[in-house]
């Protein structure tokens, strides 16, 4: 799998995610915020995630 050393990532239960390292396999992601307005880190999230399977 191709592992893409500008994305780190810890969310080994995506479909993306290099598995073995702690990083994206994707050339490129789409961060998103779930909120009106981000006020804090938990405003953010990937929006490329895909659930493994
Ligand atoms: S798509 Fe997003 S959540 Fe999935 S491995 Fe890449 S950075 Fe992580």
């Amino acid at each position: 799998m191709k592992i893409n050393n500008s994305i780190g990532c810890t969310v080994d239960e995506c479909r993306f995610h290099a598995k073995k390292e702690s990083f994206c396999s994707l050339d490129h992601i789409n961060v998103v915020k779930h909120e009106k307005s981000a006020r804090n880190q938990e405003a953010t999230d990937c929006g490329s995630f895909k659930l493994e399977g």
